[in-house]
């Protein structure tokens, strides 16, 4: 197998790490847990990207879940240009992020009023400021192995036990902001009830990715999504939904729609953005009359409700409604699922596919996953060998063992078979213990 010709992103990547910390604008493209040279991308079209040095690959990214629609989708493009050439900011209301707003409240029955900000770490910022002003507390509750963005309070990691005190996942963070998060293990009713019974009467909310996909994909256990709203509901405690990945994703009305239990927050971004950037924080009305200037949680933003965001957000929905792409999503998901899965099994190498609709993630383990303890197993060796032989082959991953497979609806079955045959050759590498 030749291997790709990476000397335009070799070259870009050295000159990007003079001006760039790391090389990049977000840590995990730097390619560290992957250890190569990540491709520098020239452009995408459909389920495809194409780097610098002239290599296409088939996209199982996604921008990590916006483009549900893959790359350069002509009505999205359309939408983007007829904006941009009405004037790219002004700071003031338009018609396009009522649009937008109208179809969130529309898609998610929980939401009577959203605000737009700019990211997902931005919506679950303010919807936990949110939450403790309403609820008059301070501490929050997350689950173990949730992503929620870079905010101070949600970036931290529990120790290893049923319910710890968190640790910071980075320095920086004030003791006095990690002392108010609680971590708890994802899909655990009993650590959970126990963890609320022990604060009660102190916790303000608890958020949540109603599938996580932050750990690979580890879908909610029966029960479980209706066990964490029974819970808060007894005690008082604003449940945040952080649907920044799921929203639009595993249904159009995301995991609230897909599983049919509501959370009293919701929290948008990616697919909302249809590859700008956008994040949406939304809920009853209540609550959301908490917001300035109805309210008094102030929480702003200059660029906030862009018209170009919104009207490539509002695009994307749009074709999202009009086509219900969903069971075909399923059903490509599905293919390459059972692909993945016989191809692993002829290379004899142990592998759990978890998937929740076109959400997909290969462990390395044998164990059934089903939180962040169990996703730890996986090895991140034969992930790294089974990576960088997709890569060289033209298939494009997440370079991290604990990401999610997107699926896109510019993915068809010929572009599944040819990535499961690929997967063929990439575990038979790894089951030799090269790539
Ligand atoms: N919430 C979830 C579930 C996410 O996956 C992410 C990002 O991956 C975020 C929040 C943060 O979004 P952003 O990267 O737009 O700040």
């Amino acid at each position: 197998m030749p291997k790709r010709d990476s000397t335009q992103s070799a070259k870009w990547f050295r000159k990007a790490n003079r001006f760039l910390p790391g090389g990049v604008n977000s840590p995990v493209r730097a390619f560290r847990a992957v250890q190569g040279i990540p491709p520098f991308i020239a452009r995408g079209q459909g389920c495809r990207l194409f780097d610098e040095d002239g290599n296409d690959y088939i996209d199982f990214v996604g921008s990590w879940g916006p483009l549900i629609l893959g790359h350069a989708h002509p009505e999205v493009v359309k939408a983007i240009g007829e904006a941009a050439a009405m004037g790219t900011s002004f700071g003031a209301p338009t018609r396009a992020e009522v649009d937008l707003a109208e179809a969130v409240c529309g898609a998610f029955p929980s939401v009577a009023k959203v605000r737009m900000v700019n990211s997902g770490t931005e919506a679950t910022l303010s919807a936990v400021r949110l939450a403790r002003a309403f609820t008059g507390r301070e501490m929050i509750v997350k689950a173990e192995g949730c992503y929620h963005g870079h905010v101070d309070s949600l970036l931290v990691q529990a120790g290893s036990g049923l319910l710890t005190l968190a640790i910071p996942g980075s320095p920086g963070i004030p003791e006095a902001t990690v002392r108010q998060t609680l971590n708890v293990p994802y899909n655990d009713l009993p650590a959970l009830g126990k963890c609320l019974t022990e604060y009660r009467g102190k916790i303000a909310c608890l958020i949540l990715e109603p599938v996580a996909a932050n750990m690979g994909v580890v879908a909610p256990n029966p029960g479980y999504l209706e066990g964490v709203r029974e819970l808060t509901r007894r005690d008082g405690i604003v449940l945040i939904f952080d649907e920044v990945i799921t929203g639009f994703r595993v249904a159009f009305g995301g995991a609230q729609e897909h599983y049919g239990i509501e959370s009293d927050l919701t929290t948008l971004g990616k697919i909302l953005g249809g590859g700008l950037p956008v994040g949406a924080y939304g809920g009853g009305a209540e609550i959301m009359g908490r917001v300035a200037p109805e309210g008094d949680v102030y929480q702003a933003g200059t660029l906030s409700g862009n018209p170009l965001a919104m009207r490539a957000g509002r695009a994307t929905l749009e074709i999202l409604q009009e086509n219900s792409p969903y069971e075909r999503l399923e059903k490509l998901s599905a293919r390459l699922e059972q692909g993945l899965d016989r191809a692993a099994a002829a290379a004899g190498v142990p592998v759990r596919i978890n998937r929740v609709g076109s959400l997909l993630s290969i462990f390395f383990t044998d164990r059934d996953v089903g939180d962040y303890q169990t996703a730890a197993t996986s090895d991140a060796g034969s992930f790294r060998t089974y990576f960088r032989a997709m890569l060289d082959r033209g298939i494009y991953l997440a370079p991290s063992p604990f990401e999610a497979m997107f699926v896109s609806t510019a993915h068809s079955e010929a572009e599944i078979d040819r990535t499961v045959e690929v997967a063929g050759e990439a575990f038979a590498g790894v089951a030799r213990g090269k790539s």
